[in-house]
């Protein structure tokens, strides 16, 4: 796995071959970024004006679908408090015992797509997540007008929001459907619920029946995929089998939307190694932030991280035998 993922992101960003310096990656996004001032839909979270980023011909919007509020000891099972309080207080703030997660949506638009990377949670997962049809709505973005929605993994914040449950219809009813084979297969095999701890039963059981509905209209794809023009699949797993990042390339100008290979702004970089409490297989999970951390940092690739602060964008520098995320 390490060489394919090595592999995947060394050719697919060319990194040896081109002058990927920290300026030809960020000066589309410097250049471009514009927070646009709308009006919201919603007061619940306060920062949910979309913002717009160019990578090359292509345009970028971050829409929030609300956030996440997750007990900081479900999340870091094998760490001493102690140790938690150490690294929080290295970094000038009190270690909070819930941590709150901004849950960031990527939408793409290419010449002809309008691409959407994750769907949000819907309106049954947490009270503070959900957000992202009335942002949508409110960064005047006509749900219909999408052409496919991609998904980096299963889990309920990312995939349960397809599907409007007020009256069950899709919510993005002309979008076509992409997901992993691996995230697929992982899902939706019949003796899914037994390879899995209980309390991930019930989002199993969400997932399978989204899955399901949408199934007509999804690709299953893999690492190293186009999924739309000069977007393609990259294998992040760890977090979930067939985790996906997508990187976006266009005129030698990148960005990585990362899922949730990376998803806490101090914790994922300070400490890849701690074992991460939502992560399915952690000791995969680690290995892949590790390498992933390591080729971001030498690329200075952008990134954006679903759950990193919003609007979730940034690089990785090194501190030590560690990382630090930017935030841009
Ligand atoms: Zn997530």
């Amino acid at each position: 796995m390490r060489d394919r993922m090595t592999k995947d992101l060394t050719d697919i960003v060319h990194i040896s071959s081109i002058a990927l310096t920290r300026r030809t990656v960020l000066g589309g996004l410097s250049g471009g970024l514009a927070a646009m001032a709308l009006p919201l839909a919603s007061a619940a979270w306060a920062t949910t004006a979309a913002h717009t980023i160019r990578v090359g011909d292509i345009a970028v919007n971050v829409i929030s679908d609300g956030h996440l509020e997750v007990p900081v000891a479900f999340q870091l099972p094998r760490t001493s408090g102690s140790e938690v309080d150490a690294l929080f207080k290295a970094s000038g703030i009190d270690a909070p015992r819930q941590l709150t997660s901004p849950t960031n949506v990527t939408l793409v638009r290419t010449q002809n797509e309008l691409v959407l990377i994750d769907a949000g949670a819907g309106s049954t997962f947490q009270a503070t997540a959900g957000r992202l049809a009335d942002n949508l709505e409110a960064a005047g973005i006509d749900r219909g007008a999408i052409t496919k929605v991609v998904f980096t993994h299963g889990h309920a914040d990312h995939l349960w929001g397809v599907i409007d449950d007020f009256d069950e219809t899709e919510r993005f009813p002309n979008a076509s459907y992409v997901i992993s084979s691996t995230e697929w297969d992982f899902w939706t095999h019949p003796d899914a619920l037994s390879r899995m701890p209980e309390v991930l039963h019930g989002m199993a059981r969400g997932t399978q029946r989204i899955l399901k509905r949408i199934e007509s209209r999804i690709e299953r794809r893999n690492s190293g995929d186009t999924i739309a023009p000069g977007l393609t699949y990259l294998g992040t797993e760890g977090h979930t089998p067939g985790h996906m990042s997508i990187l976006i390339d266009s005129h030698n100008e990148h960005l990585l939307i990362g899922g949730d290979a990376l998803t806490h702004s101090i914790v994922s970089f300070a400490r890849p190694d701690w074992p991460w409490g939502s992560d399915l297989d952690q000791d995969v999970a680690a290995g892949t932030r590790r390498r992933l951390l390591d080729q971001l940092a030498d690329s200075r690739l952008p990134l954006i991280g679903f759950h990193l602060p919003w609007p979730g964008k940034g690089y990785v520098e090194r501190n030590g035998t560690a990382y630090r995320f930017v935030s841009m």
